[in-house]
């Protein structure tokens, strides 16, 4: 296939903000693409040679990219440089500067996908001394062959920008388009940017559209997916296979009110954990090798050298996918801690030991996907947790399974869940006994059970205009709890969500900021600081520890309930009432 085929899809896709006008686009040229280069070409309708999960870059320098324009154009540097600066995209500076190319050059060769491709691919696993001048030469010779317009995307691909704003889910929906769904079962509407599908067609397509939504939970790549349909239809997707090394989309968990409502949506007997407040871990072992991706599948086996040891000595098998949590404890008390506290240990990049000793954490391990070369998917969940509890060699305070009880009793229930929020946890999940592991959808297989913080009520001391459309309002609001001792009142956070735009939908940004301005009584530009007399109420999911606020608390996700003009200033929550809320919140006492 021709590169000049997928550089007019980007044309169009570009053309266009509508999400059904890019699927149309994006299916149209589906069609046309042949088996061979359908994953080269899925990758690269997204700017990509390498799919998301995969640690690879292309990691070329801009310099690097200006020697390219400079061997293919014959431009000069301080030249490139010069419309570089004035258009600020490098893209653009290699479309401007192909275009001057002398006939005799361009098309020299025309390129194909595969092309495009290889090279960029090549750039990106040159490793080590002379590659330099590998790599540009790599590049100018696409640049060489192609039009002015091919250039710029070459350019945007490896700089890994290509802004043609394309989301999953228009791939994947331009995937059943193309392949899987027949014209008439649905009709896009071009003219009215419309997706017209007759009502008994309906279940089959949102059927379709979620078997290639599940293939892609599994496979995280839409290359893989899309080559498997185009060969054997949805029967290709049966192939689809979990492979250690290549991570899967972790299940989620829907959050019930409480355990009777819990107990309805999972069935009864259910299994119920603690919920630990650390941060999910999904572990691989492949050719000896451990690797450890986060719930967002990134790679942080490098931060984790603690974790990888446990994995390594207590656990059996040669290929696994496990999932667990991770979660940090102090290490005098060898009391869980909550998750900020060891937040910072997933971006270290440096003294990554020394940090483990001063973080430790331990690992909490509730399900297991793969083993030994067998798919556990579909496998009731009990027969998982009993496969992990068989290969798992617990240690304390390094590695275990996470505390489960079976129980249909909702009394039972409740002390577990006393039990597990005085250990330090966030709570508990209901598991349903007989559910499969559903990567990424959130469905009945499985619900968490948090407490809901109490209210607190505070005074409004400062706030930032906003920005854009929001510019004639105030947008963010400095809040404060009262220390009745000083008389002072001591701030506690920002908060900004639930307020809304609209006056008829609730308390609104209008609303408040014509309450708000007549107490102004300092102006720094954006930020303003008010006089303390309007009183909301708010909730938040969590109170921690802060230096950034003068009551040495910060509320997280803060949301405004109601404004409390029945409340004085002099009436609100105290410094102590925060202290207090913040030892009781999870059992701390
Ligand atoms: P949330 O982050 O509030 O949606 O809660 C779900 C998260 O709780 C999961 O993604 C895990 O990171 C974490 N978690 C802690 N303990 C467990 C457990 N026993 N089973 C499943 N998830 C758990």
């Amino acid at each position: 296939m021709k590169y000049s085929n997928l550089v007019e899809v980007y044309q169009k896709l570009e053309s266009t903000t509508k999400r059904l006008e890019k699927t149309f686009y994006l299916s149209e040229f589906l069609r046309i693409v042949n088996e061979k280069d359908i994953d080269k070409v899925i990758l690269l309708i997204q700017g990509k040679i390498f799919p998301d999960w995969d640690q690879r870059v292309i990691g070329v320098a801009s310099r690097i990219l200006v020697k390219a324009i400079n061997t293919a154009t014959g431009a000069s540097v301080d030249e490139i440089e010069k419309i570089w600066k004035k258009t600020g995209d490098l893209g653009d500076v290699a479309q401007k500067l192909c275009q001057k190319k002398s006939q005799s050059t361009l098309f020299s060769q025309e390129l194909t996908v595969s092309k495009v491709f290889e090279n960029i691919r090549k750039v990106a696993e040159l490793e080590g001394q002379g590659t330099v001048a590998n790599k540009i030469q790599l590049i100018a010779e696409l640049l060489t062959s192609s039009s002015a317009v091919e250039a710029k995307y070459i350019i945007r691909i490896i700089l890994g920008d290509l802004r043609v704003g394309l989301g999953e889910g228009t791939i994947r929906d331009a995937i059943v388009w193309a392949y899987l769904a027949e014209e008439k079962e649905f009709i896009y509407d071009k003219e009215n940017n419309e997706l017209i599908i007759p009502e008994n067609n309906r279940e089959k397509y949102n059927k379709l559209i979620t078997t290639v939504q599940e293939a892609y939970d599994i496979a995280n790549d839409f290359s893989v997916v899309a080559q498997l349909i185009k060969k054997s239809g949805l029967k290709g997707l049966e192939n689809i296979e979990l492979s250690p090394g290549k991570p899967i989309k972790v299940m989620l968990y829907q959050k019930a009110k409480n355990i009777e409502e819990a107990f309805e949506t999972v069935g009864k007997p259910a299994a119920i954990e603690q919920k630990y407040d650390g941060f999910r871990m999904q572990i691989h072992k492949s050719n000896n090798k451990i690797i450890i991706f986060t719930r967002r599948l990134e790679n942080v086996t490098n931060q984790f050298p603690d974790v990888v040891e446990f994995v390594k000595n207590s656990i059996d098998g040669n290929n696994f996918i496990i999932d667990g949590e991770a979660v940090g404890y102090d290490v005098k008390t060898e009391k869980y801690i909550a998750f900020q506290n060891i937040s910072q240990r997933i971006r270290r990049k440096y003294d990554i030991h020394e940090v483990a000793e001063k973080f430790p954490v331990e690992l909490n391990l509730f399900d297991i996907v793969f083993f030994n070369n067998k798919n556990l998917i579909k496998k009731p969940f009990i027969e998982r947790r009993k496969i992990l509890e068989k290969i798992t060699k617990e240690k304390p305070k390094k590695i275990k399974l996470a505390e489960e009880i079976i129980t249909e009793d909702i009394k039972e229930a409740e002390i577990f869940y006393k039990k597990s929020l005085d250990n330090g946890n966030e709570g508990i999940m209901i598991k349903n006994l007989q559910g499969i592991y559903k990567p990424g959808s959130r469905v009945g297989y499985g619900v968490k059970v948090k407490p809901t913080m109490e209210t607190l009520e505070v005074v409004i001391v400062g706030a930032e205009w906003g920005e854009g459309k929001r510019s004639a309002w105030l947008s963010s609001f400095v809040i404060a709890c009262k220390d009745p001792e000083t008389n002072q009142f001591l701030e506690i956070g920002r908060v900004g969500t639930g307020i809304k735009e609209k006056e008829e939908e609730g308390v609104s940004f209008n609303q408040l900021t014509k309450l708000l301005k007549p107490l102004i009584t300092e102006d720094k530009g954006r930020e303003i600081i008010i006089k303390p007399e309007i009183v909301i109420e708010v909730n938040y999911e969590e109170i921690q520890k802060s230096p950034t606020y003068t009551s040495g608390f910060a509320l997280r996700f803060p949301r405004l309930v109601k404004l409390r003009e029945d409340r004085s200033p002099k009436e609100i929550n105290t410094i102590e009432d925060v202290k207090k809320m913040y030892k009781d919140q999870r059992g701390r006492s």
